[in-house]
Formats: structure tokens, sequence, C-alpha cells
């Protein structure tokens, strides 16, 4: 603490020391970007249009379809960025459902959480081994029992384990989180099966929730073509909720998130607090306007083809990927209309150099826009020569 007090100290009024500084972190950054392989984060966007708003506090205060007396806001272009996520996740009547641009995928997931609680009670949460600890997190934040239910080697729910979890609990209300693209294998959960499932066991509608955690591939199945219907991150399969991350496929230059809930559950936590006269419908109070700004300049920009053209570039550049390390024998995990490429993990100085993601002995890369074919060239040839 006195090194930082000390350094703080010694730059105070310091400009010339303190633009250098900054100048150094700068310059550190834009080595980094060019070799990142591990994280799903879409570092092909450009944040000029949005950095003229740089000087100015936009805080969407509040509800987004209720709006504050703070007057720098943008909940009218939060409405369209959720209109437009509601349309890509086949919401049939947007009237019906309700979103919001939050901090991350994690306070999506949170509060899906606890709308999910509000609605069922006392409900028990299931999900899978795989799926993101944002989920476990938020049971316990919300003190809700959560069950896991075990995978196949892909990463996808088994669905007699499912069974299994879910008859044994057939008698209390149940929060289901299914994953679309796993955090470790790029893993898709049959979201029709699973909720057959539960139709099965006679788990009916008024004592379940679905939540689909969309981190990263809810922003990139919707634009696939022949896709297999049960993993397609749609409302059209009875699910209550979906989130997905900004920062991922969307890309924006700070980590934020998209949750759309059906209305009728957050008509259930609602209540009205003059002071902001919003309604108080969100985790937090004040929100990233910035961060909307950011999305919005996105999808208006891109357009569904611009996602269609992402989607495609990156699964086929993710199988020759895949393709190229098996020719050298290693043993490779990619699901279908995935880009998560699963490796054994390599050196130290490997993993560091392309701050892959590890866990256990695997590792894995991420084939996100900017990760082009020189960027994976250079990688398979620097990994396969460790293998001689
Ligand atoms: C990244 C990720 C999250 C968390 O999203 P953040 O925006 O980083 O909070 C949740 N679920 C899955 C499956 C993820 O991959």
């Amino acid at each position: 603490m006195n090194a930082t007090y000390d350094t703080v100290a010694h730059n105070v009024g310091n400009h010339g020391a303190i633009d250098e500084k900054l100048l150094g972190l700068h310059n550190t950054f834009a080595g980094r970007r060019v070799n990142h392989l591990g994280y799903p984060y879409n570092l092909e966007f450009d944040a000029e249009p949005i950095s003229q708003f740089a000087k100015f506090l936009i805080n969407n205060l509040g509800d987004p379809y209720v709006g504050s007396h703070y007057a720098t806001e943008v909940c009218g272009l939060e409405r369209e960025v959720v209109d437009w996520v509601m349309r890509v996740w086949d919401c049939a009547d947007p009237e019906e459902y309700w979103g919001s641009v939050g901090a991350s995928g994690t306070e999506g997931n949170l509060w899906a959480m606890y709308l999910a609680r509000e609605t069922l009670g006392n409900p028990v949460l299931i999900h899978s081994t795989e799926a993101h600890y944002s989920l476990p997190k938020a049971a316990k934040i919300l003190r809700i029992e959560a069950l896991t239910c075990e995978t196949d080697h892909t990463g996808a729910i088994c669905p007699d384990a499912l069974r299994e979890v879910v008859q044994a609990n057939r008698h209390r209300c149940v929060i289901l989180a299914l994953t679309c693209g796993t955090t470790m294998k790029g893993a898709h959960d049959d979201i029709a099966f699973c909720i057959s499932v539960l139709d099965q066991v006679g788990v009916d509608p008024s004592r379940r929730f679905v939540h689909v955690d969309g981190a990263l591939n809810a922003m990139v199945l919707p634009f696939v073509d022949g896709l297999p219907r049960g993993i397609r991150p749609s409302f059209r399969h009875g699910i209550d909720s979906m989130s997905t991350s900004g920062h991922k496929m969307i890309g924006t230059p700070m980590p934020c998130g998209v949750l759309v809930v059906r209305r009728e559950h957050v008509r259930r936590v609602a209540s009205t607090v003059s002071y902001l006269r919003s309604d108080d419908t969100t985790l937090m109070g004040s929100r990233n306007g910035h961060a909307v700004l950011a999305i919005w300049n996105r999808l208006t920009r891109l357009g569904i083809a611009g996602f269609r053209h992402f989607a495609r570039t990156c699964i086929e550049r993710a199988d020759g990927f895949a393709g190229a390390l098996r020719s050298a024998n290693v043993p490779v995990l990619l699901n279908p209309c995935s880009l998560t490429v699963v490796f054994p993990k390599p050196s130290e100085r490997l993993v560091n150099e392309y701050q892959l993601a590890c866990h256990g002995n695997s590792a894995h890369a991420i084939v996100m826009p900017n990760v082009n074919a020189d960027l994976i060239d250079r990688f398979v040839g620097d990994y396969t020569a460790e293998l001689s």
C-alpha cells in the first residue's frame, strides 16, 4: 500500500511522468492484443465513433423503459439494443419481454437467478458441472440450493444425468440453468431436450424457470444456417431468460452484457422509487451508458449480415485450426458450430504468450473475429514445435 501511495504522491502534478506512464501502458496493451487467443473477446472493434462521448457521464439510471430525471442518458438506445437482441432470440412479441444492458454476463446470470427465486419461492437450481462459476456464485449470494448435473465428454449436459437430478427433485420448484457455449469446451446444452426432460418428469411450467447463459454463443448460433433446432438460443423453446456478454462476440471496449427476461417476472419485483422517477428493476441503480452506446454502435453498424459473416468465418477458421493440430496428432475437441478449440496444455511460455485459458491439463483457444489465419499459423507452429 505504501509503495502505491508513494508512487501516487510522487506523481502529483507531474504531468510529464503521468503521460509517460499512460503511454507505456498503451504500448503494452497494443503488443498484448495481437497475440491474444485464449479469451472469447472480439477485439476487432473500432471505438472511434463512441470516443467523442468520453467527456460525458452517461448514466442510464433505473429501469430502461422508464428512465429518470438525469438527462444525459441513452435509455432509448438501450431499448433499441434490447429489441435487436430480442428479434435475434426469437421473442415473438417484444411487449411480453423486458431487457437491459448490464455490467456483464455475470450480472445477467445473477439477476436471472434473483428473478427466478422471486418467481418460484424456494426453488432448487440445477446447472451442469461445466456451467460458468457465476451460476453457483449467484446461488450462494441468493441462498438458493444448487445441484450439479454431469456432462458428457463434449461438455454438454448428459440427458440421463439431468433426468436423475430432476426426478429426485420432482416435488420442488426448479431453476434450470443451461449454457449456450460453455466456457472451457464451447459446448451447447440441448435446450429443447432438457425442457422435455422437465415435462416428462412432471415439473410443469408453473414450477420451473429456465435460464440460458449464452455469454459467447448466444451471439453466434443465431447467425448459423442449418443449426440443430434444440441448441438454437431461442425463446421459442419456452425459456424464461437469456443473457450474453457485450464484450464477447459483440465486441466493446468495456465489459458489459445484455439480459432478456419474460416481462411478467420483472413486474413481480418492480417497485417504484420516486427519487429516481423510475422502477427499481435492475441490480445496479446507476448503469453504464457508455456500454449501451458501444453495443448499439456495433449492432447497428454490423447488422445481421455482419454477425453472420463473423459466425461463418470464425467457425471455418476454428475447423481449420483444429484440423492443423490434428494433422500433428494432437487430440483436439471442437464442438459443432463452436469457436472453442481445446487441446493439451502447452508450456507455461506459450500459455503466457498467447494468454490461453487453462483447466487441469487442457487449454483452449477461441477463434474470435480478430484471430486471423496468421495468428493461428503462428500458434500452431509454436505449439507443434514443442511436441518434437
Ligand atoms: C464469460 C462467461 C460468463 C461471464 O460473463 P462475463 O461477461 O465475463 O461476466 C458467463 N457464462 C459463460 C458461459 C461465459 O463463458
